[in-house]
């Protein structure tokens, strides 16, 4: 008598099982983080990313870099989701944490070869983890919003090494006004600080506004180029004959009839504008359409008007000038408008922008950044929105930690000393974890070209005898007091760092089995995605 075989699955699934499907996974999370480090710092290289259309990119912003590589393999995936909520979290650090999450993956395999179970390896990472937190916390240092020289001191270490490089005194400046200006009993929302861009002039003329820059022209030449006292009415319905939306059917017999329904679409119009100009309103903002003939009477009016203002330009608007967005005309009077010095039409280039300028403490303001080309620009931007994101960070904990690998090398000192009270096999997995901290500054002197193996033995040595904030200057090239060099990070780049990265290393770790349908995913095929080549860039 034959058995018949079991079946459990499909026969295109892929399965792989034990030490296999762990060594893969690690391999693929190694990868990911060999990819970008040599990015790390303000001595790291740029990489030059070309889409599928050609479009191309230079960064080394580590999350553009992965989010543009479009990588595959479920754990390297992983690794990049660590990217993505340091970047929304923090808004920085992206590199850094995807480099710590590849390193625990890559110290916890040697821990493998030794035969020490997986199970030990995310008990004692765990422990570390949450222990880094504890030493974190106290070794941290108390700001406050007047410390206006560090907050400076704390955007400037973002953007260092950025492209921003000779400006980011000036952009310092920029981003800790801007931050303050719009920070509401403590609260701070980064979308009221509204980042717009224009091409033509130089970076140097990058420039803050006290209000809104929106990418917009006046609808029609006939307006005023500039409005001085500007009255600003804020509309989120059409200045339009018919309301297209609705489909509207009309029987008519003979040409007064005609006539007759187009008079009376035309005086809709003109009490629409009336009632605006009985407002007091000299400028207009529209979320909807404004069609000829109401810009023509608006023209008459001398009345400023932009059409087709986006929802969230229509709220940052109304935060920066006090206006309120308005439904119907019944409801719009002159407490409803909202107030700035001057609103213009300026050209830079090809580009033609309205400015909405001179606002009473304004609750939502522009970063204009000004640059020769596109690319440009954009990197300018990644390093605005690094040194945005860890001012506001700064401030929301009020809590910031020594740069140039320093908070990383008192961290493992400290975890090493934790580690002493376990087990033995729990302290090995303590002290991977300690090393792989330990590989920030390590990399950073490696991308400046200093011998990481001395940096490393100066930085604990001083470490050790109590010089808790001495690490890598990369101005000068030595180990020393970074706080005395202004190389300061906000605390959260770190806890935010180390919590994604330990947590993606141990649920990568308990992976044992990978099952994959269509063949994907189980094998390194899943790394197809990456373009070829991307690896040999190292
Ligand atoms: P991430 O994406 O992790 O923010 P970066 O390329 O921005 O990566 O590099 C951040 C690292 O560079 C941090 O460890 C920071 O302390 C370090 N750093 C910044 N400025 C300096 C400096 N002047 N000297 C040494 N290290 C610096
Ligand atoms: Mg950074």
């Amino acid at each position: 008598m034959t058995e018949k075989p079991v079946v459990l699955m499909p026969e295109d699934i892929q399965r792989i099982m034990g030490k296999d499907a762990q060594r893969n996974n690690i391999l693929a999370a190694k990868m990911v983080s060999e990819v970008i480090k040599t990015t790390l710092g303000p001595k790291g290289m740029d990489k030059m990313l070309v889409s599928p259309v050609n479009d191309i990119i230079v960064t080394n912003d580590g999350v553009t870099i992965l989010d543009e590589m479009q990588i595959e393999h479920p754990a390297a995936k992983m690794m990049v989701e660590i990217a993505k909520t340091q970047e929304s979290e923090v808004g920085d650090g992206t590199t850094t944490a995807v480099m710590i999450a590849g390193k625990l993956l890559e110290n916890a395999e040697k821990l493998l070869d030794k035969k020490i179970h997986p199970t030990i390896i995310t008990k004692g990472y765990g422990l570390a983890a949450r222990k880094s937190q504890e030493i974190l916390n106290e070794i941290a240092l108390k700001i406050t919003p007047e410390n206006e020289d560090v907050l400076k001191q704390v955007a400037m270490t973002a953007m260092t090494g950025k492209g921003a490089e000779g400006f980011k005194k000036n952009f310092a400046e920029i981003i800790v006004k801007a931050v303050k200006q719009v920070q509401n009993n403590g609260k701070i929302d980064l979308k009221d600080i509204k980042i717009e861009k224009s091409k033509g002039d130089g970076i140097k003329d990058t420039e803050l506004i006290s209000g809104i820059v929106l990418d917009k022209e006046k609808v029609s030449v006939d307006m005023p180029e500039i409005v001085d006292n500007a009255k600003i009415a804020l509309i989120d319905f059409p200045l339009e004959l018919k309301n297209p939306e609705i489909d509207t059917k009309i029987s008519i017999s003979s040409p007064e009839q005609l006539q007759g329904f187009i008079d009376q679409e035309e005086k809709t119009i003109k009490n629409m504008i009336e009632k605006v100009k009985m407002s007091g309103a000299n400028v207009v903002f529209c979320q909807k359409g404004v069609d000829d003939f109401a810009q023509y009477l608006l023209s008459k009016e001398k009345i400023y008007c932009c059409r087709r203002v986006g929802r969230s330009d229509m709220e940052k608007i109304s935060k920066a000038t006090g206006g309120k967005i308005v439904s119907n005309l019944g409801e719009l009077n002159s407490s409803e408008l909202g107030n700035a010095q001057i609103v213009q039409e300026i050209k830079h280039g090809d580009d033609t922008l309205t400015y909405i300028e001179g606002c009473q403490n304004p609750k939502a303001l522009t970063i204009l950044i000004h640059g020769g080309t596109e690319h440009v620009i954009d990197e300018i931007e990644r390093a605005i929105k690094d040194g945005l994101g860890d001012v506001v960070s700064s401030l929301k904990t009020g809590l910031v930690v020594p740069g140039g690998g320093a908070i990383e090398i008192e961290l493992a000192r400290r975890l090493r000393n934790f580690g002493q009270t376990l087990s033995g096999r729990e302290q090995l997995a303590v002290e991977e974890f300690a090393s792989a901290l330990e590989f920030i500054p390590v990399t950073l002197a490696e991308n400046a070209g200093l011998d990481p193996i001395d940096v490393l033995t100066e930085l604990k040595s001083r470490h050790d005898s109590g010089e808790r904030n001495a690490g890598l200057n990369l101005f000068t090239n030595k180990v020393e007091n970074v706080l005395e060099a202004r190389i300061i990070e906000p605390y959260k780049i770190k806890t935010q760092a180390i919590n994604s990265a330990s947590e993606v290393a141990i649920m990568i770790l308990r992976i044992d089995d990978v099952i994959a349908s269509s063949g994907k995913g189980g094998s390194m095929q899943g790394m197809g995605g990456m373009p070829s080549g991307m690896a040999g860039l190292d």
